[in-house]
């Protein structure tokens, strides 16, 4: 178990000053802004806070570095990424524990998020070779067609404090293979686990420039400048759907490539000839992974009528025997949420849900004290017009429903905004493939309460954006699509 010197020396070791064309600055201003421990409230770092002038000498490093960097053999592109990934998996137990510290999620969680960023760099590090291209003759037969893909160029990567290494690596890592420049903005709850990722980076032979990183307690210092200026090719965001769109408007103007992975508010839905256990079993995992404070965690638990009594006082028995506590324990499994705002909202959640008639299985109370903690909560019998069935509720509740046949499931099931997952347990083939198809998400896990994959395309539909991170699509996102048509008299 890590003791408060492990501690300090974790937290000692990050540089927390911005990341400008290889320098390591404070902002324009001097300003600096604190990162609080949510298990106790206290200040465990200081972090530079940056203008809009840094932003736009941020920048001005990734157009400076632009073409050398897309010049660079893709061999070397991804040698860079291979060593970032050994590197990560070398130092998971410092890296895991920093990220504890910042943002709150069981040290397990946190080890599985390092070994999954991990892995998006060894993903990636193949795909920087394999940027192929089509020869291909014109239906007409008197030209070649051509076709080839260049790195989009100088990217802004915004991303949330929920995953803060892996929401991070899946868009570096594929900027990086592209052989794109780049600005990341992480959330400025969480900069910690971003700015020892610049450091992997740095130490792997990154050349100066590549990878900007700028910090801020203003995301408008970042996003406004930038968006604003057409040397910015590309933004690839990832947080809550109302600022995915405020910021696909900003980039309107300049016609920037947009990636936007946003909200979630994924149904699970258990069919009559599931398997319970297996069924129980991923649903914990779909639902307290991160502590439910993931755009992938099941928000509505669907479940046919003949199980659903079952399923619940199963579930409630699993989220009980949960150890709750400041998660540097290793013993400890739910961990504190983000900060006081969120632990109001899933409070509020809660409150409305029982007001609506929903009957509490285990928890439902709040927990007072230092810390944003929330003891895991399963509400039976939520009625639909419940807010905690309609807005993502991003914490340890799980709401059960029931439903009586399949179109209703399916119906029930498809009957919000967003698109992003689904979760569907079912032993039946056919019934599984005809679900699979008319369910409108970009992603569902069949008998699985995971889907988070680094070879899988992961992306939403409708509210929950558009574009896809990891897998072949991934680096897509960071190429443009060019055509050569070659006129010849051959045959
Ligand atoms: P958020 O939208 O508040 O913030 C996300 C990021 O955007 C942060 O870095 C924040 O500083 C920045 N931001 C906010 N306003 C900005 C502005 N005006 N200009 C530029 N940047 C701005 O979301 P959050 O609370 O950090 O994260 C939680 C949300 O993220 C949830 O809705 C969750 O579902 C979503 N999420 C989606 C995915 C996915 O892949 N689909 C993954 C993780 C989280």
């Amino acid at each position: 178990m890590a003791d408060v010197a492990d501690e300090r020396r974790v937290l000692e070791s990050v540089v927390t000053d911005l990341q400008i064309g290889g320098e390591r600055r404070g902002g324009a201003t001097g300003a600096r802004f604190d990162v609080e421990d949510p298990a106790t409230g206290e200040v465990i770092a200081s972090v530079a806070d940056g203008t809009s002038d840094d932003a736009v000498a941020a920048l001005e490093a990734a157009v400076a570095s632009r073409a050398e960097w897309a010049a660079t053999a893709p061999r070397a592109r991804g040698e860079i990424l291979r060593r970032a990934f050994e590197l990560l998996v070398e130092r998971i137990d410092d890296l895991a524990l920093l990220m504890t510290l910042e943002m709150g999620k069981p040290l397990a969680d946190s080890r599985a998020e390092i070994t999954y960023a991990a892995e998006f760099f060894r993903w990636f590090a193949e795909e920087a070779v394999r940027i192929d291209g089509r020869y291909a003759v014109a239906p007409a037969g008197n030209t070649r067609l051509v076709v080839m893909h260049h790195p989009v160029g100088p990217c802004l990567l915004i991303t949330p404090w929920n995953f803060p290494m892996a929401m991070a690596t899946r868009k570096v890592g594929a900027a990086i293979a592209a052989g794109c420049t780049m600005v990341l903005k992480p959330a400025a709850l969480t900069p910690l686990s971003a700015f020892a990722l610049a450091g992997v980076l740095e130490e792997s032979g990154l050349p100066a420039g590549v990878l900007n990183v700028v910090t801020t307690t203003k995301a408008s210092n970042v996003s406004e400048p930038l968006l604003a200026d057409p040397r910015l090719r590309k933004l690839s965001f990832t947080g809550s759907t109302e600022v995915g769109r405020m910021l696909t408007e900003l980039a309107a103007p300049n016609l920037q490539r947009v990636s936007m992975e946003l909200g979630g508010n994924a149904p699970f839905v258990v069919f009559e000839d599931a398997d319970l256990d297996a069924a129980i079993d991923g649903a914990v995992v779909a639902k307290m992974r991160n502590v439910g404070q993931a755009c992938t965690a099941a928000n509505r638990f669907l479940v046919h009528e003949s199980l659903a009594e079952q399923f619940g006082s199963g579930l409630a028995a699993r989220l009980g025997a949960m150890r709750i506590g400041r998660a540097t324990d290793p013993s400890v499994e739910v961990g504190p949420l983000i900060d006081a705002r969120a632990r109001a909202k899933v409070d509020e959640l809660v409150d409305d849900a029982q007001r609506h008639g929903a009957r509490v299985l285990i928890g439902g109370a709040p927990i007072d004290g230092p810390g944003h903690f929330v003891a895991p909560t399963v509400l039976m019998d939520v009625a639909l017009d419940a807010r905690v069935l309609r807005e993502e509720i991003f914490g340890p509740v799980a709401p059960i429903t029931r439903f009586v046949n399949d179109d209703d499931a399916i119906h029930a099931a498809n009957d919000t905004a967003f698109g992003l997952v689904a979760y569907v347990f079912t032993r039946d083939l056919d019934r599984a493939l005809r679900v699979c198809e008319r369910i409108e998400t970009g992603m569902i896990g069949l008998n699985q309460g995971l889907v988070s994959n680094p070879a899988a395309p992961f992306g939403g539909v409708k509210h929950s954006g558009f574009g896809r991170e990891g897998g072949p699509e991934g680096i897509h996102e960071y190429l443009e699509t060019k055509y050569v048509a070659i006129h010849t008299n051959a045959v």
